[in-house]
């Protein structure tokens, strides 16, 4: 499928924010949004002065996708599943966001960002619940166990982890075996469990138009 290829702190940029798109690197000076604040481009900079209500939304919305590296077609499908279950949907919506495999796999420190932790899933260096997975949107249940494939553990990128995760920690909604490297999902977050940079609830009335 399709996936943006271009320079994903333009994103950042055009959102007005930081979406911690590149791992390290946006706690750092060289970070675009704190060197360059101001959107790219002539035209979106006079665009932004006067967004519109739908503009806003559309911005959030944007926000979501560009933080999890979701196609629109994707993000949709998710949406529409959030609509359907009971309760709010934009709080639905980013429960779902946080249960994806690529963003588990992120959130357990397993990689640096969330571009980066798609990448390790689709490579097949993980495993859920014991199985091979390459699919980075499965969405993962509570209990669910996520580790590594045992040919990964050779690798030089694993024996840097298992050094580098020590000093770091994980969301309680989730477990972590820093000597192993296996995390679980003790049970599904609460919007309160997730800090997230966009408002459901605009995402929402951007989708009820
Ligand atoms: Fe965004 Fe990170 Fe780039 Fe800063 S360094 S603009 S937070 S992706």
């Amino acid at each position: 499928m399709a996936r943006y290829t271009g320079a994903v702190c333009r994103l950042c940029r055009r959102s007005g924010e930081k979406l911690f798109l590149k791992g390290d690197r946006c706690f750092t000076p060289k970070c675009s949004v704190d060197k360059r604040p101001k959107p790219p481009g002539q035209q979106l900079r006079r665009r932004r002065q006067k967004l519109s209500d739908r503009g806003l939304q559309l911005r959030e919305k944007q926000k979501a996708r560009y933080s999890y590296g979701i196609l629109e077609r994707q993000f949709r499908r998710l949406f529409t599943q959030a609509e359907r279950q009971a309760g709010i949907t934009g709080e639905n919506l980013l429960v779902l966001l946080e249960r994806r495999l690529d963003n588990i796999v992120y959130r357990l420190g397993f990689a640096d960002s969330r571009s980066q932790a798609r990448q390790l899933v689709r490579h097949g260096h993980i495993m859920l619940n014991g199985h091979k997975t390459n699919v980075p949107s499965a969405l993962v249940k509570e209990g669910d166990t996520i580790g590594w494939r045992k040919e990964s553990t050779t690798t030089e990128y694993f024996k840097q982890l298992t050094q580098s995760i020590e000093a770091k920690s994980v969301l309680g909604w989730l477990s972590l075996d820093k000597k192993n490297l296996v995390g679980q999902v003790l049970s599904l977050p609460t919007p309160d469990d997730i800090e997230a940079t966009f408002d459901g609830k605009t995402i929402v009335e951007y989708y009820s138009r």
